[in-house]
């Protein structure tokens, strides 16, 4: 008898940022080993807890929640999205908002939408690897532009423009990025929504980390994209109102819909397949957009989050051969280790090599699509003792695997 086998539809998705090293410190946390974590944007357990009124506003509404609510959201979630993006001179009507389990959820939905086999998205590099991990499912090609570290990891139009073929279809911006933690110029913004125009691209905007800036300030996609460019704005409540957990997110559509119709009602097909997305969650996000607006911890210039980042940085400054960018927004940094003084052909094992030494687990570049065994990202979520405490021993380790 043979044995069971995954779809070869799955053939090439990687998910590695919670491949396999995520598994070894699963095993050595079960053999009673402590394990300090810089991998994961997850907020909560780093004392980042979702406000009490998001909270509340969850537990008050669980009477009303128990059956399926209509596929597109709950109407006080998808009017209080509209009106947020309103209250940033959008036009946006409920009607123009989905709402899911998450931005997770809705990236899958409307890729699955959208694509066709062989289908070209351009994707960042590095990205946020879901994207790419999505698009390859949907049996479409992600094909990945470069961001300049050199120009704070500002995307390089001239560059996506080189790989727009005749099968590119759409186009995936993340901004505030995750993992380089840039926060995209206008400009850089407009020359990319200029290349959608001129070669009538879907723009994908991933901006779930908008609110959480400490240089620059955000520019919508949306608010370049105009009436002419079809754009899908992707965000939610698992980062600026710490509720990953909740599994609530939702996507925008604005620009040419009407030129959108059949694609849209494949949307809500898909939307109808999974019956809805989890109905308490949702009343939560009226909680965040219509009341509780104070993100002080995370976003407030010099307050906690931004001292840890800004610690980190300092941190790894100091290391021999180890470079880093700083962040703008985001929770995350992407420093290079000079591939001259580290010669790395896996940075999956060199973090691997991390961990089991000195118990410090980190994400390795590659696993967001970086072409390069020469970057790794690192989240500066927990407080500072333990920064200093992990930031000590991965100066050791590179100490340990540097070539002076
Ligand atoms: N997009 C980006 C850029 C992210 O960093 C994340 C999570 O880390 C997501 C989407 C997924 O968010 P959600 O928790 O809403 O599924």
């Amino acid at each position: 008898m043979t044995g069971f086998h995954q779809a070869t539809r799955l053939q090439g998705v990687r998910y590695d940022v919670r491949g396999k090293n995520m598994v070894e410190a699963q095993a050595m946390e079960a053999r009673g080993e402590h394990i300090l974590k810089l991998n994961i944007g997850n907020l909560a357990p780093f004392g980042f807890a979702t406000p009490d009124s998001v909270v509340r506003s969850v537990a008050t509404h669980l009477p009303e929640s128990e059956g399926y609510s209509d596929a597109r959201g709950v109407p006080s979630a998808r009017a209080a999205v509209a009106e947020y993006y309103q209250s940033k001179h959008l036009d946006v009507d409920p009607q123009q908002v989905l709402i899911g389990n998450g931005v997770s959820e809705l990236i899958s939905l409307t890729l699955s939408a959208i694509l066709n086999h062989g289908d070209e998205v351009l994707v960042p590099a590095p990205d946020y690897p879901l994207w790419t991990a999505q698009i390859t499912l949907c049996d479409g090609k992600a094909v990945h532009y470069l961001c300049d570290e050199t120009r704070g990891w500002n995307p390089d139009p001239d560059d996506i423009a080189a790989h727009i073929t005749a099968r590119t279809k759409a186009i995936v911006l993340i901004n505030p990025n995750n993992p380089t933690g840039a926060v995209y110029s206008a400009d850089t913004v407009r020359a990319i929504v200029q290349l959608a125009r001129e070669h009538d691209l879907i723009v994908l905007s991933d901006e779930i980390y908008e609110k959480i800036i400490y240089h620059g300030t955000h520019t919508y996609t949306a608010h370049e994209t105009g009436d002419d460019v079809l754009c899908l704005t992707y965000s939610g409540l698992s980062k600026a109102y710490r509720a990953c957990g909740f599994r609530a997110g939702w996507v925008v559509f604005t620009g040419s819909l009407q030129r959108a119709h059949n694609l849209l009602e494949g949307v809500d097909l898909l939307a109808n397949m999974r019956m809805c997305a989890n109905v308490p969650a949702q009343y939560a996000i009226e909680a965040c957009l219509s009341g509780y607006q104070s993100i002080d911890e995370l976003t407030a210039p010099g307050g906690r989050f931004e001292e840890q980042l800004r610690l980190s940085h300092d941190l790894l400054d100091q290391i021999p051969g180890v470079n880093c960018v700083p962040a703008a927004g985001a929770l995350y940094l992407f420093p290079q280790l000079d591939p001259e003084r580290y010669p790395i052909t896996d940075d999956e094992d060199w973090a691997l090599g991390l961990l089991r030494e000195k118990k410090i687990l980190i994400s390795h570049g590659r696993g967001f699509n970086w072409p390069n065994p020469d970057h790794f990202r690192l989240v500066a979520l927990p407080e500072d003792a333990v920064l200093r405490e992990a930031l000590g021993r991965l100066a050791e380790y590179c100490e340990e695997t540097r070539r002076d």
